[in-house]
């Protein structure tokens, strides 16, 4: 491949789902799609397909007895196999060119923008995505395989800042060696390929371990990478829940854990990572992006219906199920009432429906989800008024279907305003002053993102010193980060603030390596 050829990163559009050729190809890929419900996927093990003894299958959250596909839970024994598999690829991976490992990434890209509604599809049937927020995830996917293919060439061209005179000065970006890949259900084919796709471009091989909700999607995109030409060990995919990911996450073999999850078992992570073990010759990194109680400030001299439409598209879009999701907003004083009623308003006119008929709001996203959202529909009741919402709409065996849900006059310090619920609840939060509301903003262990709505300069000049989070918004809604344009990661514990999609994403996965050479 001629690296000109390559030209600058863009950001993949988004389809138009009223234009009918759109509507007709969805329609299409998911009739298709379900032609192949329950499927036996393989684990993947130095390129060796392998069926198990154990199989485990991911369902369709809007219709809970329905299949999606069938896996096999990889034991301790396999992820063993797995990482040394990854272990035997490494010599031959890292030093391959560059370019070969960034024509593998771009190749896959291109292959997932020609099949982008099959993956659509994937991704409303296996985790209820409607159909603009699979796409969404489709478009990110494919915006993370181009950015890190890019960003890898940079890193490629890395000079020292000085040549020191009399030698020949070099800075080489070298692979960190086995990774363990371990993303969440929620962006299940973005996060999940990009956290691979930046371990892999940068010469690393890993052991990649999907949510047991999203395992399908994993193995689908393994087969793109196979179909471009991934050499055998460079991912190795292993399927499971908690004790897979602990088998691999606490392997002494592991170099690496690149990890996106919740804050509870990122931090249980963490921990056991800073464990040195005999022969253990390395500390290991740990790359971590966990939850997030995300708040948007509303100020009185704010545009309240521009403000009314971010919070409600950042509450509810996907169900709330977003590390970015808004489920705080801190209204002021003055139009705290004519605020509440606005939000009575819109949320009432969601329309909750199957994910496939591409409804607004689907089902949360298992039965655990529906069981932890409603226990905080039940504490809210007690911390707050309720607004709207505040019940399912379907018992669990016909689909985890949640009212979206508001709360107002809740105290800054209740439990459904400091803990992430990750589901369709917000809170409604009132303001004295400016100072209060960046407190109470503030006030959380987490601190992913943040919005403020505000027509006033010299707040939004304060909001960009004072609201301490990784991705603040100002006037615009708190979701939807763009790959390039907003680097993504938290602060405090909402993680390492490895800001994927930046330029400084792919450094985590390598270690610089300093080499003078004394000339003449
Ligand atoms: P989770 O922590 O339950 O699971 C994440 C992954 O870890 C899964 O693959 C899971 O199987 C695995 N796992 C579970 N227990 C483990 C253990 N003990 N050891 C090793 N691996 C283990 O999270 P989830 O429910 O899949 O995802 C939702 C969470 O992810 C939310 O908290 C959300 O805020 C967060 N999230 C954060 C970001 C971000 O960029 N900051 C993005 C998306 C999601």
């Amino acid at each position: 491949m001629d690296i000109t050829s390559i030209n600058a990163f863009t950001n993949e559009p988004f389809t138009d789902f009223t234009d009918a050729g759109n509507k007709r190809g969805m329609e299409a890929a998911l009739t298709q799609a379900r032609e192949h419900l329950g499927q036996v996927y393989p684990i993947i093990i130095g390129g060796q397909h392998l069926h198990l003894k154990t199989q485990f299958h991911s369902t369709n959250p809007a219709k809970p007895a329905e299949v999606v596909g069938t896996h096999f839970e990889a034991s301790a024994e396999d992820v063993q196999s797995a990482i040394a598999a990854a272990r035997a690829a490494l010599p031959s991976w890292s030093r391959q060119p560059a370019i070969a490992r960034v024509k593998l990434l771009l190749d896959a890209a291109k292959i997932i923008r020609e099949r982008h509604f099959e993956f659509c599809a994937w991704l409303t049937l296996e985790v209820g995505k409607n159909w603009a927020e699979a796409d969404a995830d489709v478009g990110e996917c494919i915006d993370f395989l181009e950015f890190y293919a890019r960003e890898a060439l940079k890193l490629d061209g890395t000079t020292t800042p000085i040549q020191y005179p009399g030698e020949k000065n070099l800075l080489r970006y070298v692979p960190l060696g086995v990774g363990a890949v371990i993303p969440p259900w929620n962006f299940p084919f973005a996060i999940m390929a990009g956290m691979t796709a930046a371990s892999i471009v940068t010469g690393n091989t890993v052991v990649l371990k999907p949510s047991p909700d999203a395992p399908t999607l994993a193995a689908r995109f393994l087969e793109v990478l196979e179909e471009v030409g991934l050499p055998a060990g460079v991912v190795n995919l292993v399927q499971g829940g908690p004790e897979t990911g602990r088998a691999l996450s606490e392997s002494p073999e592991i170099n690496f854990i690149c990890f996106t999850g919740s804050k509870k078992v990122g931090l249980q992570i963490h921990e056991h990572a800073a464990k040195v073990f005999p022969g253990q010759r390395f500390i290991k990194r740990t790359i971590l992006e966990l939850g997030g109680k995300d708040a948007t400030i509303v100020e009185a001299d704010a545009d309240l219906d521009a403000a009314l439409d971010g919070t409600v598209a950042a509450a509810f879009g996907f169900n709330g199920q977003k590390c970015s999701a808004c489920s705080r907003v801190i209204v002021a004083d003055a139009v705290y009432d004519a605020f509440c009623d606005g939000l009575k308003e819109r949320v009432e006119k969601i329309v909750s429906g199957t994910p496939e008929s591409n409804a607004y709001m689907g089902p949360v996203i298992n039965q655990a989800a529906y069981d932890r959202v409603l226990g905080y529909i039940e504490t809210g009741k007690n911390e707050g008024t309720l607004v709207v919402g505040g019940k399912a709409l379907k018992p669990a065996n016909e689909g985890y279907y949640i009212a979206p849900t508001v709360f107002r006059d809740v105290a800054p310090d209740a439990r459904i305003a400091q803990e992430e619920i990750f589901g369709p609840v917000l809170a409604v939060i009132r303001s004295k002053s400016f100072d209060e509301a960046l407190e109470i903003a503030n006030n959380t262990e987490y601190g992913l993102t943040g919005a403020i709505y505000t027509g006033s300069r010299e707040k939004l000049d304060r909001a960009r010193e004072e609201f301490h989070v990784g991705n603040l918004y100002l006037n615009r809604k708190c979701t939807g980060a763009m790959v390039g344009a907003h680097p993504f990661g938290g602060f405090n514990l909402s993680g390492t603030d490895s800001k994927a999609g930046g330029p400084d994403y792919l450094t985590l996965f390598t270690q610089a390596k300093s080499i003078a050479e004394k000339r003449g």
